[in-house]
């Protein structure tokens, strides 16, 4: 699949399943994200699925899509970089900072080591690492110094490459 329209990655990525929502959000009538109330034909339509249809208040949809895209940019990154299979180069570290800030703005919580379930610590280096879950696409990082599940089969993870994934930042504010 190549997309990039960040609404479209958004969609794929960060709409929780209709269970985890309540029924204002389910048809449409308050953000996913924030209790701002969605009139009709406004806000950002997120698809609709089972009879549901998210949407999100522009300003929260652009927050989610910025975290995504430095996050998928990074992944990239760091699946490509040849640099990188040796130590995190200065391209790598510059993307994590940025990840990591837009990730805060999205409000999307405490940064944790998917493998070992621990927070990081201070100095504590990581990377992105998306695999696929039960039912979707998971998102996580996990630590690449020591971390205490040494083996990655012990998640029972699939490793998941996103290629066609790469998110134009100039389309972050497009799709709104
Ligand atoms: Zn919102
Ligand atoms: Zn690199
Ligand atoms: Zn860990």
């Amino acid at each position: 699949m190549d997309v990039t329209d960040a609404a479209e990655a958004v969609r794929a990525f960060l709409v929780p399943a209709a269970s985890a929502l309540t029924i204002e959000q389910r048809v449409g009538n308050a953000c996913i994200w924030c209790p701002t109330v969605i009139l009709p034909g406004q806000g950002v339509s997120l698809g609709d699925a089972d009879g549901c249809y998210p949407h999100a208040c522009p300003p929260c949809h652009e927050l989610q899509g910025a975290a995504l895209a430095a996050y998928l940019d990074w992944d990239h990154h760091v699946t490509d970089c040849t640099l990188c299979r040796t130590g995190p180069c200065e391209t790598t570290l510059t993307m994590k900072h940025e990840a990591m800030r837009a990730r805060e703005r999205a409000g999307w919580g405490a940064a944790y080591c998917g493998r070992c379930q621990r927070a990081f610590g201070p100095g504590e280096t990581f990377m992105p690492h998306v695999w696929l879950g039960t039912s979707r696409v998971v998102l996580s990082l996990v630590h690449t110094g020591p971390c205490a599940v040494t083996d990655p089969g012990e998640t029972g993870a699939q490793p998941f490459r996103t290629p066609g994934w790469r998110i134009q930042r100039t389309s972050l504010s497009r799709g709104v």
